[in-house]
């Protein structure tokens, strides 16, 4: 343990410093035992000398040690040295002051002086024991001065005095080694804790600095991941601003190649598109499609006079006046120059393109303004068809184009189909249109009734009234051709008065239990003067309300439910019934007829006629058989030809049948003799 010079210096240090702290207390001790022997022994000349020497070195030995104590660079071996020969110095003089005491007569006094000595001895323990060669120094001249005196005054005691003085030397040296072991180990120890402490020390503040630079770390660690996600966040907002700005850019390029920049309508390209999707959209549904070419007339003579300014604004107020007239989803679009294609998607008619061009061709007869220029120009329209007239695009858009260059031929501001049969069709249908406008003062209409049968007993249940027209030029014309004709030209109002007064009239005349049922087309049902007429009607013939069903369509619910509602609520408080005609061939939804005041299904022939083939569809008819049954319907199936259908029906616990199978529909006079066939009851 002791291997380092160093360490053992340091611990010599540590062992010997009591030395030089006690160095006062001992000086003093031996200077005061001094001073009381000398006073004892009166003061005689012999011990001055020893007692001086005592005195001087015991005073120097604290000098040497104060002066020791006053630095800790203070060599400590010079001092030590110094310390130990002062010590063996007044050992000495005590050894020759003892040595003088034989002198003494008085045993007494010899005795205390010893005493005194061995007091010294011994107490000087617990101020020299740290260092156990300046203990010796002090102790042995001492031990061996009493050793001498006893051996001069008392040799008869000789033996016994110098063997206990022996023993207690041996026995003070012995506990001053002791002491002394004890003290370095003590001294050891606590170095060797304090190396501990301070390694410990030496390790917690390693650690602590460990664990500051891990923090160190750590925060700087956060702080470039902060810094790398804020670089990542700013490049991420910097790429999603450049993808924007690319998918903007495309977005502008997209639009540019499909749009027209000055008009902003869709260009030659987006057209082509949209007429390819319409085809195949119109061939999945069966349905016709018009093509509209219009080119405006003059409108190079303006240019060409006005200046391109004004040709460029005049062009976007025509597309303006287009876009106003069309319904949304129409399209429309400039073709090229002073030329507009427009596209009408699910054609109910040829009447409908004829209705749309004449209107466009109309909003552009009105002068337009420009710069305090009114300017008059007209439009020409060729109109091509799908799937008469092709069933591609460029096709469909060439023969209409040749179709408008007829149009422009024959003068301007005119409509053209491009199949000159179509045209033919256009001219009759304007021809018809005028004779529909005289028929009802020429009495060219007539009414016939077509029976309906119980499916279980055969009795006849009603008759539906259906319109006929028979034209002086035309002959028969079908109602199919001129129903619609009656409501694009509001004849359909009038006419449709009369159909309620022939049909009261022929229910006064032949008075039957049986209902009269009578159809409404669905601009009636907007009207609410026709309530106002029917009630009139019945109370003028009185005739009851009950025998005069009204039907009406699916479509018509679709449109405007509460205006509809209204409108049956109050036809049916008049006590008339109301028929849901044509079921199955729209998509009216059951709780929207649960909330009308329905007291009839009529069930579409197209449902009976595929029924055989389709186990679907049975299941479908039966269950609207069902329903009806359960909200307290009756059902009437439309259209039975055969008996097969009549069977089918039959078993579909059908209530009324209506078709061929029994009869087609009669003029009234035939009602009458089939009635009377049928043995009905006639109301007396
Ligand atoms: P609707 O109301 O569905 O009338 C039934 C149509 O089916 C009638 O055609 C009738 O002759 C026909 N029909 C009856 N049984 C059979 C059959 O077994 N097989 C076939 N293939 N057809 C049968 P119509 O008389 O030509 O009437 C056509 C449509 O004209 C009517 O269809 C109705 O919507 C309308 N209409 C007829 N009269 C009037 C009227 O007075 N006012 C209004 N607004 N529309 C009417
Ligand atoms: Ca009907
Ligand atoms: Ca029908």
């Amino acid at each position: 343990m002791w291997t380092d010079k160093k360490i053992k210096k340091i611990l010599l240090a540590r062992q010997v410093k009591p030395l030089f702290t006690s160095s006062i207390l001992s000086g003093l001790s031996n200077i005061f035992a001094v001073a009381l022997i000398y006073t004892l022994l009166d003061a005689p000349d012999y011990a001055t000398l020893p007692f001086a020497g005592i005195v001087f070195f015991a005073l120097a030995r604290i000098f040497i040690a104060r002066h020791y104590l006053a630095s800790s660079e203070n060599n400590l071996t010079a001092h030590l040295y110094i310390y130990l020969t002062l010590t063996l110095f007044i050992g000495i003089f005590w050894g020759v002051f003892e040595f003088t005491q034989y002198k003494v007569e008085s045993i007494q006094l010899r005795n205390i002086v010893m005493l005194l000595n061995i007091a010294l001895i011994a107490g000087s323990i617990t101020t020299l024991y740290s260092s156990r060669g300046v203990y010796l120094a002090y102790i042995l001249p001492q031990g061996i001065a009493i050793i001498g005196v006893f051996s001069l005054h008392s040799p008869d005691l000789i033996v016994y005095l110098n063997l206990a003085i022996i023993i207690f030397m041996g026995f003070m040296i012995a506990s001053c080694f002791n002491m002394n072991r004890i003290h370095k180990k003590g001294i050891e120890l606590t170095y060797n804790n304090e190396q501990l402490i301070g390694d410990l020390n030496k390790e917690i503040g390693v650690r602590e600095s460990v664990q500051v630079e891990l923090e160190h770390n750590k925060g700087e660690l956060e702080n470039k991941v902060n810094e790398r996600t804020k670089e990542l966040e700013m490049i991420n907002f910097d790429l999603e601003n450049v993808i924007s700005e690319k998918e903007k850019a495309e977005e502008s390029l997209q639009y540019l190649a499909y749009h027209d920049e000055l008009t902003g309508l869709p260009n030659k390209n987006l057209l082509i598109d949209r007429i390819s999707q319409s085809i195949k959209i119109s061939a999945r549904d069966r349905q016709q499609m018009a093509i509209l070419f219009l080119d405006l007339d003059r409108f190079k003579s303006i240019n060409d006079s006005l200046g391109h300014a004004i040709g460029d604004n005049l062009l976007k107020q025509v597309a303006f006046r287009i876009n106003e007239t069309l319904r949304k989803h129409d399209t429309v679009s400039r073709y090229g120059g002073d030329e507009f294609v427009m596209v009408l998607e699910k054609l109910k008619s040829y009447n409908e393109a004829i209705q749309v061009a004449k209107k466009v061709i109309n909003s552009l007869i009105k002068p337009f303004e420009i710069d305090s220029h009114k300017i008059h120009i007209g439009a020409s329209i060729g109109i091509s068809v799908y799937p008469t007239d092709g069933d591609e695009p460029t096709i469909l858009l060439r023969n209409a184009d040749t179709a408008m260059y007829r149009g422009k031929k024959a003068g301007g501001n005119q409509l053209q189909f491009y199949d000159a049969s179509m045209s033919n069709q256009l001219r009759d249908r304007i021809e018809l249109e005028n004779e529909l406008h005289g028929a009802l003062e020429n009495n060219e209409f007539y009414i016939v009734y077509q029976p309906q049968v119980s499916a279980k007993t055969g009795i006849t249940t009603g008759v539906e009234s259906l319109l006929r027209w028979n034209n002086a030029k035309h002959g028969e014309i079908s109602p199919d051709r001129f129903v619609p004709l009656l409501e694009e030209t509001g004849l359909i109002y009038s006419v449709g008065r009369w159909v309620v007064t022939e049909v009261i009239e022929f229910i006064c005349t032949h008075n039957y239990d049986i209902t009269f049922s009578i159809n409404l087309s669905a601009l009636q049902c907007n009207n609410h003067e026709f309530i106002d007429f029917v009630e009139a009607q019945i109370s003028k013939a009185k005739v009851d309300p009950k025998k005069i069903e009204f039907e009406i369509t699916e479509s018509l619910l679709i449109n405007d439910f509460e205006t509809t509602k209204s409108f049956l609520d109050n036809l049916h408080t008049l006590g008339c019934t109301i028929a849901l005609d044509d079921f199955g061939t729209g998509y009216t939804s059951m709780n929207y007829i649960s909330r009308l005041p329905i007291d009839v299904i009529k069930i579409d022939k197209s449902l009976i006629r595929n029924i055989s083939e389709n186990n679907n569809l049975r299941s479908i008819v039966s269950a609207i058989v069902t329903m009806s049954k359960s909200l307290g319907m009756k059902n009437v199936f439309e259209g039975i030809e055969t008996e097969d259908e009549l069977l089918e029906i039959q078993k579909l616990d059908g209530d009324i049948i209506q078709g061929y199978y029994y009869s087609k529909p009669l003029r009234g006079d035939d009602v009458e003799i089939w009635l009377c066939d049928k043995s009905v009851e006639k109301e007396t």
